[in-house]
Order: C-alpha cells, then structure tokens, then sequence
C-alpha cells in the first residue's frame, strides 16, 4: 500500500523504515525491505506493525546503500510474511501497489514454462515475469518494460535487480508514485510526505510512466516509451 525506493549514500534501511512509517496513515498489514550489499541482494519482512520489521532489523540487519520498502494491504494472499513484499525471484526484487488483474494468466503461462509460484501473490507472477525475462538475456531496463507491458490492472511498481545496485525502476498505472531528486542520491516514494526527510524536490509519475532511476539521474519514459519531460515541483512539508 506504501512504497519506498532509495539510491544513496547512506545506509538505506533506516531511511526505507521511516519513509514507511510516514506511509502508515494508508494502513496495512505487513511490511518488508530489500537492499543490495556488496552484490548481494537480500530482504527483511514481517507481518503486522512495523515495530515488528525494525525488531527483525536489529536481529539481523540489513546493510547496503539500495533499497526498496513496502507496507502491505493484502488483496492477493492472506497477510503473512511469506506474501509480504519486496517479492523476490532470483535476482528481481519487486514492491506493488494495487492488482495485476490478470495475473492467472500470466500464472499459467509461466507454469506452462515450469516456472512455479511460492506464494498466493499476484505481485510474484511481476517479479517471476521479470526473472523471466532476464534469463532471456534482456538487461533489467529491457526486462522491466516487457513485464510492465504485460500488466493488466491498477500498479505502482518498483524493481531493484541484484545485479546492480544503481539502478531503481519504477512504473505507474493507477495509485501515485513519485520520484524525489537528492544531491547524489535519487529516491522513490508513494508521495511526498513519504520523501520528505531525504528531499522536497518531487516529481510525480503519471500514467503509464516508467522511471529509471540512477543515484545519477532520473529518466521518465511515457507510456508510449517515449522520453517524457515532466516537472520537478518544491514541495514543502511540516513534519
Ligand atoms: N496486490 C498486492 C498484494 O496483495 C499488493 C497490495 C498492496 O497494494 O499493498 O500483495
């Protein structure tokens, strides 16, 4: 219901829970992160308050400068760790909002493959997709457009890909997704009361947008693929 994404030069965990705190007024019932340390991708989940992720993060952190975040309200699923986001398969890492209406489609046509679900999620059939479309041999740019492309339904999405941790991309058919600009760093969020302690430079998505998104640079492609020029607003907000 909530997504976080961070490109930066700190540690990202900390940074991803507090961005979901500022998401809690959405509601949810489990919460998770993922980050990228030293090539490596790995993710931290936990049902119900996100006190409960914190306590999972000082029993076993999570380092690493890249990261996505999540708070969840279950519409595929029941609400367990297990369905809780990021979703994961091999190297793709996935947060969604909202529903991939036809995602028994794509279901069947990934176990036509042999490709399996773990859980119940629709947001599993995105990243399994995804995978998919890696072990094709397309770049995770490439991977990321061909899965959005077959997506039907309300979303906002964002990947992070193991092998590369400068690269964040983030897609929008429905609910909000914004992009915020830092010095060196770039982020993405639900909204700007979620970006507001890393910048108040924001840019909203609109539909059909995808976002690749570098600590470097933020370059939105409209739905038709074409480079897209959308404003950078200030937005200010008392915390
Ligand atoms: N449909 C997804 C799920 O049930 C995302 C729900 C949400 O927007 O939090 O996991």
């Amino acid at each position: 219901c909530g997504i976080i994404g961070y490109l930066g030069s700190h540690e990202a965990a900390p940074f991803l829970v507090e961005a979901l705190k500022r998401l809690e007024y959405r509601g949810y019932d489990s919460a998770g992160i993922a980050t990228i340390q030293d090539g490596r991708l790995d993710r931290r989940r936990a049902v119900g308050k996100l006190v409960n992720l914190s306590d999972a993060l000082v029993y076993d952190p999570l380092a690493g400068k890249s990261g996505i975040g999540h708070t969840r309200w279950a519409t595929h699923g029941a609400p367990t760790e297990g369905n809780a986001h990021p979703h994961r398969a091999g190297p793709v890492a996935v947060v969604h909002n909202g529903i991939i209406e036809n995602f028994r489609e794509l279901r069947a046509d990934l176990a036509s493959k042999g490709i399996a679900h773990q859980t119940e999620t629709d947001t599993e059939t995105v990243a399994l997709l995804a995978n998919h479309h890696l072990s094709e041999g397309m770049s995770p740019v490439d991977a990321a457009a061909a899965t959005i492309a077959r997506l039907e339904g309300a979303f906002a999405l964002v990947f992070l890909f193991e092998s590369d941790d400068n690269l964040l991309i983030a897609a929008r058919k429905g609910p909000p997704l914004a992009v915020g600009h830092g010095d060196g760093e770039n982020y993405v969020g639900s909204d700007a009361i979620a970006l507001a302690p890393l910048t108040d430079r924001i840019t909203y998505l609109e539909e059909g947008d995808m976002a690749i998104v570098t600590r470097q640079s933020i370059e939105i492609r409209d739905a038709n693929g074409s480079l897209a020029n959308r404003p950078v607003k200030t937005i200010r907000i008392d915390n």
